[in-house]
Formats: C-alpha cells, sequence, structure tokens
C-alpha cells in the first residue's frame, strides 16, 4: 500500500459498484478512512460487509440540496475520487430531455458541487488534497449513440483543468483517468453485443478492454504523493485506443 494513504480521509463517489467499489476498498486497505458514497442502500451495504472500516453515505446525486448537507456533514476529506456517472446511450436524433439533465446533472453538476464542497474544507482546514475525476476515452473521440455521454466527459475533463488551475495555489491537485471500455455493469449493458465489442477491441493497439484494477492502480497513482507535481492531466487507461 501506498504509505500516503495512511489516516487519510477519503470520499468516492458511485462507490456502491464497479470501478468506484474497487477503488473505495483499495484505499480502505492502504489505510485511508473511506466515506464510500452511493444511490442504493444495498450496495453500500453488501460494501460495509465486505470491507467493515468503510463509512456508508447513501445519496442521488442529481439531487444537490441534498448533496450539499450530506457531503458537507460527512467532510472534510483529503482525497476526493468523483467517480459516479450515468452512460445512456441514444442516436443523436433520438436523446431525450430526461437523458440529457440527468446525464448533465450525475457525470458534470454533480462533480462540479461536490469538489466546491470538498475544497471549500480542503482549504479551510489548510491541508493539501488530491481529487481525481473518472473520466473515458468518449471525452476525446466521438463514439456512436454517446452524444451525451462523450459530451459530459469532455466537459468533465475541461471543468478538471480549471480546476487544477484554480486550485492549485491551494495545494490540491486535480487530475482525471480516461479508460476504454471496462466490462463493469455499465461496460456490460452497452458493449455486450460481439460484433460492436469486436470492432472496438480492433481500434484498441493493445487488443483489450481494460479491467477494472488497471483503472484503480491509475486512480491510487493519481491521488498519493507519487504523483506530487502532476496536476490538469488526463492519464488515459485505454490501451492506446487515443492514438490509434
Ligand atoms: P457502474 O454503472 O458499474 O457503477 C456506477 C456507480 O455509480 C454505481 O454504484 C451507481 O449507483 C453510482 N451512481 C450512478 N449515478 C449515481 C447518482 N446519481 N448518485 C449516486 N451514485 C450514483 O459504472 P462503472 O464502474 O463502469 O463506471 C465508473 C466510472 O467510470 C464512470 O464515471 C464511468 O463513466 C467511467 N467509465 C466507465 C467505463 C466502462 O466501460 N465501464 C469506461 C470509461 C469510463 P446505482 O447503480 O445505484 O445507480
Amino acid at each position: 500500500p501506498h504509505p500516503s494513504f495512511r489516516g487519510r480521509r477519503a470520499l468516492v463517489t458511485g462507490a456502491g459498484k464497479g470501478i468506484g467499489r474497487a477503488v473505495a476498498v483499495a484505499l480502505s486497505k492502504a489505510g485511508a478512512r473511506v466515506t464510500a458514497l452511493s444511490r442504493t442502500a444495498a450496495d453500500l451495504e453488501s460494501l460495509v460487509r465486505e470491507c467493515p472500516g468503510i463509512e456508508p453515505l447513501c445519496l442521488d446525486l442529481a439531487d444537490w440540496d441534498a448533496t450539499e448537507a450530506a457531503v458537507a456533514a460527512a467532510g472534510p476529506f483529503e482525497l476526493l475520487v468523483n467517480n459516479a456517472a450515468v452512460a445512456v446511450l441514444q442516436p443523436f436524433l433520438e436523446v431525450t430531455r430526461e437523458a440529457l439533465q440527468r446525464s448533465l446533472d450525475v457525470n458534470f453538476g454533480a462533480v462540479l458541487h461536490v469538489s466546491q464542497i470538498v475544497a471549500r474544507q480542503m482549504i479551510a482546514q489548510g491541508v493539501p488534497g488530491a481529487i481525481v475525476n473518472v473520466s473515458s476515452q468518449a471525452s476525446q473521440r466521438a463514439l456512436r449513440d454517446h452524444t451525451v455521454y462523450c459530451s459530459t466527459k469532455s466537459a468533465l475533463d475541461m471543468l478538471s483543468k480549471v480546476m487544477a488551475m484554480e486550485l492549485g495555489p491551494h495545494k490540491i491537485r486535480v487530475n482525471t483517468v480516461n479508460p476504454t471500455v471496462v466490462m463493469t455493469d455499465m461496460g456490460r449493458i452497452n458493449w455486450s453485443d460481439p460484433q460492436k465489442s469486436a470492432a472496438m477491441i480492433n481500434r484498441i493497439p493493445l487488443g483489450k478492454f481494460a479491467e477494472v484494477d488497471d483503472v484503480v492502480n491509475s486512480i491510487l497513482f493519481l491521488l498519493s504523493d507519487k504523483s506530487a507535481m502532476t496536476t490538469g492531466s488526463s492519464l488515459m487507461v485505454d490501451g492506446g485506443f487515443l492514438v490509434s
């Protein structure tokens, strides 16, 4: 484990399933005091059973006011992983207002808002901090049926750069990880069709999708003091997709 995590307080959003859950477990095992935020209570209950040190926080991040109160009360934190997101795939001509609003609220608005709350507390305490936003290869490449998802992730990359600029003087680093497809629930719903997944794998130089651990390791690197001079950057975990 990274010595830089011992005793540090960490908030991980979307920690009920998939990548966020694995990040919460890894940080807890590395000695951090982890608060796991997610929407479905049963997921958090099973996470706490698996990893009893973790503090659960059950919340829908699309609810701005509930988020303000709950996250402020759970803090302060030195580490933040904005991982929660939704992927509603629709052809451009069929994008609905509901899908647009939900995706903007969760994938973009909640990252901005949670980061504001956490960064204000970091600054008030005068402690250095690290924030990792979970973006995607989809932030930098157009993908069919991904109008809203690509756009929210692209906005997230730019949000992260402006945050890095404004929060740097407060010793708060902000970076993104940008994975290719990972076969979590989200990945399975959108990439189980063998023809569709084969076409994507053919465009990835390493010839495979990413594993959850590939993403977790990159997030832990960007949270840790091993990346002390890195801020405003995006770490691709894409097997080379973006250079192909
Ligand atoms: P999953 O869908 O497997 O897990 C997402 C988690 O976020 C769930 O626990 C979900 O809870 C939670 N969540 C979603 N919306 C909210 C909300 N409004 N409030 C609170 N919690 C919420 O996704 P992944 O683990 O695959 O994805 C994690 C991150 O990685 C996302 O940012 C995603 O965009 C990104 N990513 C994923 C890729 C993939 O192929 N899987 C590829 C590239 C990036 P619930 O289920 O209860 O709603």
